[in-house]
């Protein structure tokens, strides 16, 4: 699993779509979705070490499937 915290852009590349406060995991989903317009509520690291951003939706399915930590619940 995955740390997670409140959403900060000083944590993203910047230029990146994260640094702009918008949702990275979608927008690089390439699922068919288009881009998220979701506002970024939480920044994480994914596989790779990486910080992405994810909306609210995101961090909801992010959270079911056990891929990050729920925000604020950190032991
Ligand atoms: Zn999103």
């Amino acid at each position: 699993m995955n740390p997670s915290r409140t959403f900060d852009a000083k944590l993203h590349d910047a230029g990146s779509i994260a640094a702009q406060g918008k949702c990275s995991h979608h927008a690089s989903a390439g699922e068919g979705v288009g881009p998220c317009a979701g506002e970024a509520v939480v920044s994480f690291q994914d596989r790779d070490g990486r910080w992405q951003s994810g909306c609210s939706l995101a961090l909801e399915q992010l959270v079911e499937k056990g891929e990050i930590e729920p925000l604020g619940q950190g032991a």
